[in-house]
């Protein structure tokens, strides 16, 4: 063994030793780094599969890495992997507070989900060693969780290793063993394989399951020390002998018993484990009074009580205490007895209290992951009616743009058809106040018209003139030349007098062939010479092209607003008063109104 680890350590000098040469000679640069590299990762996870095994390769392991990282040829992920193999060393070296610091400054500082689950993994170690269960547990939950994160699967067989012991030691048998059981079906190396088997039929003897054991004992005993692993085998060897002790009934029985533990006190011995040594004294204490060998008894139990101080109350130190107590009953020292007695209780108390402490910590922590899971679903309840809410929200904005958009089209829509409407009825209005043969005023037109107009003229103080004019003797025509030729004079004469347009003149028919002039802002004497005019061109028109040759003429009746006032139906009697003196007095002319 010694000569293997002095083999190893020189070869990885060497190897080391090797690198750098390569590095810095004539290799091409990126070919000198990747095998350097590759190289530097080797030895670190060989340094971390060693470091429980073999403590001396380990510490010169260390000490190479200590070199490439001073030299800055680490990349940032072995350096990570460094760090951590420094926190293992210092947590091993009962250097627990600054192991611990140095893991949260990896977790801060590294990405890699490797380094991240080794360290939490080691800190979960370490705070098992220093009682705090509740912190162990939930470091160790940490590595449980991401487990699936990491690469390596030699990792995952640490995480499901350490929570097999974890959970053992918290008296959660059943996860233990299911750990167990992952570990060795999880295709581990023969190390962990041995972890793995021991962790299981541990947990088997701890729950008082023996059938067909002691054949599984014998060959999980034979893995780990195939794989040197001496801890693990001599842990389990104990066991098991302390069973077949309870079990065993003859001297014969006892005998075999004690050959068989003074041949596994060799490799104790040379692994040198306290807990393991005091262990193994205790239980020969223990065969030693069953054989009643009192003597070598009391020489064990004392042995195994100085070997198992300041690792707290354990099994044996209470086992030691109880051989003690019976062996000074036993020689007639009651005095001794008690004192040991009360030691042996106080013991036992703080080694259930611990116990119970364990027990204590993974139940608060399920009970806080419980509680902290419930306040996950909550919140996640809470996320989906919000999420529902803001649906419903967004629907009832779409809705509520729908409707504005709604509106705004109907708003269009009504204004559009009012300006078409006001429109059309504009072209109603109009229609309806027009004369459909010569498209001037109808009578009812011709009323609205003046209405307004006489009202501004009377307001600004502007005269207006208005007169009467009736086509002469229109029935002969009709009935002369037909109706057509009649409408024929109609629409002409109207344009006849459209043509004299001076810019103040408005046009109705009254009735048949009687029609009405008006003039804004006119004297009397500007509207008898536009009559005059009118009347003149009437008489001249020339009705060829209604097909018949014949004179047209009419007779206006004229007043203004000088004589008749604002006032339109006045007039409009008086000018047809004028008409009807220009009628009666041989027609064709011109007649001013002249108040009585
Ligand atoms: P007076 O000089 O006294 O006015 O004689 P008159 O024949 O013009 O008068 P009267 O009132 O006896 O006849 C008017 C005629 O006008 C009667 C009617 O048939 C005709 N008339 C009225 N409106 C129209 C029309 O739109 N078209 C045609 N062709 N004839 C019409
Ligand atoms: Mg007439
Ligand atoms: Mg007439």
């Amino acid at each position: 063994m010694q000569m293997k680890n002095r083999l190893m350590i020189l070869i990885n000098v060497i190897f080391v030793f090797i690198s750098f040469l390569a590095q810095s000679n004539s290799m091409p640069e990126s070919a000198s780094r990747h095998f350097t590299e590759k190289a530097i990762t080797e030895i670190l996870q060989e340094t971390d599969d060693i470091r429980i095994s073999n403590v001396d390769l380990f510490a010169a392991n260390l000490a190479q890495l200590e070199i490439l990282s001073q030299k800055k040829v680490l990349s940032s992920y072995q350096d990570c992997y460094y760090q951590y193999l420094l926190a293992h060393d210092l947590g091993y070296k009962g250097k627990y507070d600054l192991a611990k610091q140095k893991i949260n400054d990896i977790f801060k500082q590294c990405d890699d989900p490797n380094n991240k689950i080794r360290s939490k993994l080691l800190l979960s170690n370490l705070q098992v060693i220093s009682h705090d269960y509740e912190s162990a547990i939930n470091n160790l939950d940490y590595t449980i969780t991401n487990i699936n994160s990491t690469n390596e699967p030699e990792l995952k067989n640490s995480v499901y290793s350490r929570a097999s012991l974890v959970y053992r030691l918290v008296d959660q048998n059943e996860l233990s063993l299911k750990f167990a059981e992952l570990l060795i079906n999880n295709n581990p190396s023969e190390s962990f394989y041995c972890n793995g088997l021991v962790a299981k039929y541990r947990i088997l003897l701890k729950i008082g399951d023996y059938q067909n054991i002691e054949n599984k004992i014998r060959q999980t005993i034979d893995v780990c020390e195939n794989s040197g692993n001496y801890i693990l085998s001599s842990f389990l060897k104990l066991e098991w002998l302390d069973i077949q002790l309870s079990k065993s009934t003859t001297i014969q029985e006892k005998t075999t018993i004690l050959n068989a533990l003074k041949l596994a006190e060799i490799e104790i011995i040379k692994a040198r484990y306290q807990n393991l040594i005091s262990i193994k004294d205790s239980m020969f204490a223990k065969v030693y009074w069953s054989l009643q060998n009192d003597e070598k008894a009391f020489e064990y139990a004392k042995l195994s009580l100085e070997e198992s101080k300041g690792i707290g109350s354990t099994k044996q130190e209470i086992v030691s205490l109880q051989i003690l107590v019976d062996y000074y009953r036993k020689i007639g020292e009651p005095e001794q007895a008690i004192k040991l007695l009360i030691r042996k209780n106080q013991s036992e108390k703080l080694h259930y209290d611990d116990q119970q402490a364990k027990t204590m910590a993974y139940l608060t922590i399920r009970h806080e992951n419980l509680a902290k899971s419930h306040q996950i679903n909550f919140l996640n309840q809470q996320n989906k009616v919000l999420s529902l809410e803001n649906k419903l929200a967004d629907k009832a904005a779409l809705m509520q743009q729908l409707i504005i958009l709604f509106l705004i089209v109907l708003v269009t829509f009504f204004v559009l058809w009012g300006v078409k409407h006001k429109k059309i009825q504009q072209i109603y209005k109009k229609l309806s106040e027009r004369d459909h043969m010569t498209l001037i005023f109808n009578r009812k037109g011709l009323r609205d018209h003046m209405d307004v107009m006489l009202a501004t003229s009377e307001q600004n103080d502007k005269e207006v003139g208005f007169a009467i004019f009736d086509l002469d003797l229109f029935k002969s025509i009709n009935d002369r030349y037909g109706h057509m030729t009649g409408d024929w004079v109609i629409k002409n004469v109207i344009k006849t007098c459209q043509k004299i347009n001076n810019g103040k003149v408005t046009l109705g028919r009254l009735g048949g062939e009687e029609f009405a002039i008006v003039l804004h802002n006119s004297s009397l004497d500007e509207l008898k010479e536009y009559c005059e005019c009118c009347r003149i061109n009437i008489n001249n028109l020339c009705t060829i092209d209604s097909g018949h040759d014949f004179k047209i003429s009419a007779s206006f009746g004229i007043t203004t607003t000088k004589t008749s006032g604002f006032v339109y139906t006045t007039m409009l009697t008086d000018a047809d008063e004028a008409l009807y003196i220009a009628k009666n007095s041989g027609r064709n002319q011109t007649v001013t109104y002249q108040a009585a």
